[in-house]
């Protein structure tokens, strides 16, 4: 099989790409392991309201529901909220994250691109030591695609990037291990996402209560691996429920486990290679969400390997128009959460208490994370020096990172 392109995974992130590639004329393919796009679902299926300007999907199947808001609470109970009234932005959705693949999935059929579902890619075929192709197994069959352009849009256990070489190694503390209950029957209505933080509730991580609709909320923990035994975000999950009056009688229609990473990107582009998504550590330090940059950044791979294949050059050079672009739009967001994930990892719960206390009447002015380090620097002007290398973020030290 001969193709331009071929997109290893069939997550948002590869889906985006093989669609913008296809609608600029690329041959492609995607080759997905899993036998249905987006199942088993692996996320808490919150997705900022920004998507809709992005014109990836259709209609409104996707949405489980609107949010107002979000609230986040310290330790003692101390809540922060951020709501559309305060805000005056957009907030978030709450997604059925199987049908949000299948239909990103769709949209790069539409425009050309061919799906393989069934396939793992086990390898990378080099020729020269330049890379030509890559290696499959389908059911018991194994075989090879030649193609100028390899994407590893395979998530957080990608291996394309290592098989190119690149450090895609993700030490413990750059990964969250996440466990979920979808619980239904709950008497209890909002419209808000709701964050629980605390060094003994979920060390690292936070846990999320998103309302799916219908009496339904997907509530998960993720904790930092490298303060975390493979057993203990469970263990806090249960616990938490257990003590929370509105969940505890809850009934679970589904229990997922899977990690995060929150991690500094890494180098995302070789001769006839880029990684995306995930594979390209472009989830969010601090909330692990990588929903939104799948798609900015598919979207700005899929339009680089149009380019790269109407001027027949697969070069890094090339193709490094990616990962400028790419860190145009969210690179300093990645390296600036990075940088205040580390910080927050020094506060205690103490500490956590007297921040929320101090915003619990601050009126943001918008719905970011950003905003809220804004309104921490305000109050606390001394946290300023500890988030100076922030103020150090310059074109050269992304260019560096
Ligand atoms: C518990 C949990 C909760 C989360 N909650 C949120 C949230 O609320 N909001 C948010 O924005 N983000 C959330 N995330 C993160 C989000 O799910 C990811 O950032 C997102 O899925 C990244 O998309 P992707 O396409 O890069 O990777 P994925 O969606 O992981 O897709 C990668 C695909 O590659 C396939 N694959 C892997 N290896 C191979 C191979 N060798 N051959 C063929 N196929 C392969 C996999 O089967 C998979 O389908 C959460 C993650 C977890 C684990």
């Amino acid at each position: 099989m001969e193709y331009d392109a071929v997109v290893v995974g069939g997550g948002p992130a590869g889906s985006v790409t093989a669609r913008f590639a296809a609608e600029s004329g690329v041959k492609v393919i995607i080759l997905e392991r899993r036998t249905e796009i987006g199942v088993p679902v692996l996320c808490g299926e919150g997705i900022s309201q920004r998507v809709d300007k992005w014109n990836m999907l259709e209609g409104t199947r996707w949405i489980a529901s609107k949010m107002d808001g979000a609230k986040i609470f310290s330790p003692d109970g101390t809540m922060v909220s951020l709501s559309k009234e305060m805000a005056g932005n957009e907030t978030g959705y709450v997604v059925y994250r199987d049908i949000f693949d299948q239909e990103l999935a769709r949209r790069a059929a539409r425009s050309g691109a061919d799906i393989m579902l069934n396939t793992e890619v086990t390898g990378l075929i080099k020729t020269n030591g330049k890379i030509t192709g890559i290696k499959a197994r389908r059911f018991d069959e194994q075989f090879e695609i030649n193609a100028n352009i390899i994407v590893g849009a395979d998530g957080v256990e990608s291996k394309i990037g290592k098989w190119a070489g690149i450090n895609t190694v993700l030490k413990p503390y750059d990964l969250e291990t996440c466990a979920q209950y979808t619980l239904t029957n709950i008497d209890y209505n909002s419209n808000y996402c709701e964050f629980y933080i605390g060094k003994k509730l979920a060390p690292g991580g936070y846990i999320w209560i998103f309302p799916k609709g219908e009496n339904t909320f997907n509530v998960g923990i993720g904790v930092l691996a490298s303060l975390s035994d493979s057993s203990l975000p469970l263990k806090l999950l249960n616990k938490f429920i257990s003590n929370h009056n509105e969940l505890k009688n809850g009934k679970s229609i589904r229990l997922l486990a899977g990690a995060v990473p929150v991690a500094k990107p890494v180098e995302t582009v070789r001769d006839n290679l880029l990684l995306v998504g995930d594979a390209a550590r472009h989830a969010d330090s601090i909330t692990g969400g990588g929903l939104t940059t799948s798609l900015q950044g598919g979207k700005i791979a899929g339009e680089t390997i149009g380019k790269a294949v109407e001027s027949h050059r697969f070069d890094k050079e090339t193709l490094s128009i990616y990962e400028t672009k790419w860190k145009a739009v969210f690179g300093t967001k990645l390296i600036r959460d990075y940088i205040v994930k580390e910080i927050m990892l020094d506060f205690d719960d103490k500490t956590l208490n007297m921040l929320a206390d101090s915003l619990k009447d601050y009126k943001f002015e918008e719905f970011s994370t950003l905003s809220l380090v804004k309104a921490l620097v305000l109050k606390h002007p001394t946290l300023l020096m500890r988030l100076k290398p922030l103020l150090k973020l310059t074109d050269k030290s992304l260019k560096k990172a």
